[in-house]
């Protein structure tokens, strides 16, 4: 029983399951892991998609991702090695490079396109898929690219690199805060023996991804290439130990709790509105000449 006049103690939360995506190819041949995937969008609201790739042979990405439309949500790109330059019918352009993001709101609609800006060597990285409530997916798109520089980062005692995208670790403020969703978006570095304490709303939904290495959380050992779903029991934090090196992102958000309903590229609420945005991009809506004419 709990002694109501002690500090309540720590609730850590523990690994509901693993999960580790499909191989699948996307854009023009781009060789990925689908690590959440359309069956975990409900479980894991307001997160709708993570990729993961990691390709040194330039044929599983110099096709990149040319022009294609997108509606409804938002899309975040981490990059670890390599470049791609990005261009969108709303007039933005520009180049992610190693350890830099970018944040596009599709909001009512863009076409874009992802395309490397490197003929050989390591392309490394994920995307993100951020679904936006439903009184936001008709919004005007926006789109930010936040370089490395700019992503503020911490090493805690034990030698722990924290760098923080979006949200807040430890006082940190991320690069970017959207409301709503209140994202939670860090990149962890762990030296092996190390470990690492971060914050969690108890009413989000949480997961981890290792991307290097192998750490426990809770009981569970999470290898390399394996995402952790964590329990929703209230837990008010996560605790990652480092059985060697290990390098994870650590994920959570408020859920929406509305209806989902994605086809390809578009994610909107209803049937009719997927319709719709399927009528409108083939109208001409999301075109450069119709958005820049607005
Ligand atoms: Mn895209």
């Amino acid at each position: 029983m709990n002694d109501a006049t002690s500090k309540p103690a720590q609730h850590e939360r523990t690994v509901e399951r693993l999960v580790q995506g499909i191989q699948t190819s996307d854009g023009a041949g781009v060789r990925l892991t689908r690590v959440l995937t359309q069956n975990l969008q409900r479980r894991l609201d307001p997160f709708l998609m993570l990729d993961a790739f990691r390709n040194d042979n330039p044929d599983d990405y110099i096709g990149g991702f040319p022009d294609h439309p997108h509606r409804g949500f938002e899309t975040v790109t981490y990059m670890l090695a390599g470049r791609m330059r990005h261009r969108d019918s709303t007039g933005h352009e520009g180049l992610l490079g190693p350890g830099g993001a970018q944040w596009m709101t599709a909001g009512s609609g863009l076409i874009h396109s992802e395309l490397p800006e490197q003929e050989q060597g390591l392309m490394e990285g994920f995307q993100l898929w951020l679904n936006l409530p439903a009184a936001n997916k008709m919004l005007a798109p926006s789109y930010r690219d936040i370089p490395s520089a700019a992503i503020p980062e911490f090493t805690t005692g034990e030698g722990v690199l924290v760098r923080v995208i979006a949200g807040e670790s430890h006082g940190t403020a991320g690069a970017v805060q959207r409301p709503h969703t209140e994202p939670l978006l860090l990149d962890v570095h762990l030296p092996q023996g190390s470990q690492f304490v971060q914050a969690l709303n108890p009413g989000h939904n949480a997961f981890t991804y290792t991307y290097r290495g192998t750490v426990d959380i809770g009981d569970t050992a999470v290898p390399d290439h394996n995402l952790a779903i964590l329990s929703n029991d209230g837990g008010d934090s996560v605790r990652v130990l480092a059985r060697s090196d290990a390098r994870l992102l650590i994920v959570a958000g408020q859920p929406l709790n509305e209806p989902i309903v994605q086809r390809g590229p578009f994610v909107m609420n209803t049937a009719q509105q997927i319709e719709q945005a399927f009528s409108d991009y083939q109208a001409g809506v999301f075109d450069a000449a119709h958005i820049q004419a607005l």
